[in-house]
């Protein structure tokens, strides 16, 4: 066979040979833009010149600092076009966090928001590698900014050249995005995303019993851009020729529902706090869905309740899945097999509340404290995956040794696996419950609370205990119409049911809101430090 390299420009010259007509439906600051692939791929090649002009080199990063938009989307192909690394910065992590970040991946530009000027004009001076600044905007002109060298998107992309042959002497091996994981422990870690592993990674989207993106989809990435590649959805949907709905900054959850109804969005991604956010808008007011054939949420688990919710009472698809930015990030994704189909509504909940089967192209194994653990859906171990989309290791980083060993990536997520191969997260390692030399899974209860009607949020978290080492302390945000009258007796009373005694929290908090990291995880380090407060001021 013929040994044809898998590159990213290869993504975007199809839709702009195939798919001209097709449309991005980009949400920027001021207002709805339209623009065809044909467009699309223009301004591709013009900004991949730019760069050029600019002295980027092959390899050298470019970082993105930006909404999902039309513009970042150019960036996406452009940056790997010209042979350098399109490199995605999380735009919720702290300041030292960004500069920390962009001196490690050693970025060369930065093309940024216009709405984070501010922020970058307080760190420039730590950024060590960086020689000029391309600001993304809607507006005329730029406003006064310390910056320098700065440069107006639209202007600059005026001079360069529409035409511009696509670097194509890539060996598909070599580095075309980059991401730095969330940092929930330490420094952010670096991943870095082969032309091959993207073009790979977006087949496998594309695939029926995955996410099956197609050219008939309409395809709303709410996942933000800077996490892992909006899950890829950009490269799958620019190769497919899928129309690709862009939510911009800022975004709520009416203007969500607003956009699925306008645009006829088909399949849409995020995490489970933007499923949450858009239920609660569901609920509250009146939206025509009927064009959404799937919502994929992953990230962290997604409740019971609120996919029963999803499909019961508004008849919007849920699809379950799992990954890590080490994994580019699809490797698990729940759907039913076809003997399933006569199973109770119970049962089949449960199986779409679990992260579901591996993909086709990734390998995996589950290590118990005796070797790789029973199919039976009790026995816990530690996911350790393999496949042409894990990474083999951190970029120039010394923490890969933990993380990578013998050919698979530890990932740090204990799950178990039942007789049908479906896989369950049970916690990640370091926040399992280990009571008197048991394991007591957080995400278990806090499913099991999440799933009462007048929760809105739970988190459950250990804290120290002298007899038992560790217990669980459960804290509960309540929906607005359920405040002051549900109790702490009633909550215990619902999950005592569903669990051993001794997996039963031992008190249950009621919390305004939950903490959550850059990404929208529950942050439960800075809840067990105020947990802990509350109890040695009581
Ligand atoms: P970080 O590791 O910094 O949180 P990632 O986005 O790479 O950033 O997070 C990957 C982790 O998120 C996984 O290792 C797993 O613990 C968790 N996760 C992802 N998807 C799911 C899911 N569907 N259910 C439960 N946990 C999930």
């Amino acid at each position: 066979m013929m040994d044809v390299q898998l590159t990213v420009p290869l993504m975007m010259e199809r839709a702009e040979k195939f798919f001209a007509k097709k449309k991005v439906i980009s949400r920027t600051a001021n207002g709805i833009q339209r623009l065809s692939y044909g467009e699309i791929g223009r301004r591709t090649r013009q900004l991949s010149s730019i760069l050029v002009d600019f002295g980027v080199e092959k390899g050298d990063k470019v970082g993105t600092f930006a909404w999902n938009h039309h513009r970042h989307l150019e960036a996406y192909f452009a940056i790997p076009g010209m042979g350098a690394v399109l490199h995605t910065i999380n735009i919720r992590l702290d300041p030292n966090q960004i500069a920390y970040i962009i001196n490690h991946a050693e970025d060369r530009v930065l093309l940024i928001d216009d709405c984070f000027l501010p922020l970058f004009e307080q760190i420039k001076d730590d950024l060590k590698t960086v020689k000029a600044y391309i600001i993304m905007t809607d507006n005329e002109e730029l406003p006064p900014t310390s910056l320098y060298p700065v440069h107006h998107y639209e202007k600059i992309l005026q001079q360069g050249n529409p035409t511009y042959e696509f670097y194509k002497e890539i060996n598909e091996q070599e580095p075309a995005g980059l991401c730095y994981t969330s940092a929930t422990t330490g420094d952010p870690k670096g991943v870095l995303y082969s032309h091959r592993s993207i073009v790979l990674h977006s087949m496998a989207l594309g695939l029926a019993d995955n996410a099956a993106v197609s050219e008939s989809d309409i395809a709303m990435p709410v996942v933000p851009m800077f996490h892992v590649n909006a899950w890829g959805l950009p490269f799958a949907a620019v190769w497919f020729g899928t129309t690709l709905v862009m939510p911009g900054p800022f975004f709520t959850p009416k203007l969500l529902a607003e956009l699925i109804e306008s645009e006829k969005v088909t399949i849409a991604a995020g995490v489970p706090t933007i499923w949450l956010g858009l239920l609660k808008e569901l609920e509250e007011k009146e939206y025509d869905t009927s064009s959404l054939r799937a919502v994929l949420c992953g990230g962290s688990a997604a409740p019971k309740g609120v996919i029963e919710r999803f499909e019961k009472k508004f008849n919007i698809p849920f699809v379950h899945a799992y990954g890590m930015t080490e994994t580019s990030p699809l490797v698990v994704l729940s759907r039913l097999k076809s003997y399933q189909s006569n199973i109770t509504d119970e049962e089949k909940y449960e199986y779409k509340a679990k992260q579901g089967l591996l993909v086709p192209g990734v390998e995996m194994k589950v290590m118990g404290k005796d070797g790789e653990v029973k199919w039976d859906g009790k026995e816990m171990g530690e996911l350790l995956l393999r496949g042409p989309w894990i990474a083999s290791e951190y970029h120039k980083d010394d923490r890969s040794h933990g993380a990578f060993c013998d050919g698979w990536l530890y990932t740090g997520d204990v799950v178990t696996v039942d007789e049908e191969g479906f896989i369950k997260i049970v916690d990640r390692t370091k926040d399992l419950i280990k009571s008197g030399g048991e394991w007591i899974s957080s995400v278990d209860l806090e499913n099991a609370l999440m799933a009462h009607e007048s929760v809105f949020e739970a988190a459950v978290v250990p804290v120290p205990h002298e007899q038992w080492q560790e217990r669980p302390i459960a804290c509960v945000v309540l929906k607005e119409s359920a405040k002051n009258h549900v109790t702490k007796e009633e909550l215990m009373q619902f999950l005592a049911p569903q669990f051993a005694k001794w997996w039963l929290p031992d008190d249950i908090l009621f919390l305004d809101e939950i903490p959550k990291t850059s990404v929208g995880k529950f942050l439960k380090r800075t809840l067990r430090d105020q947990i802990l407060t509350h109890y040695q001021s009581e």
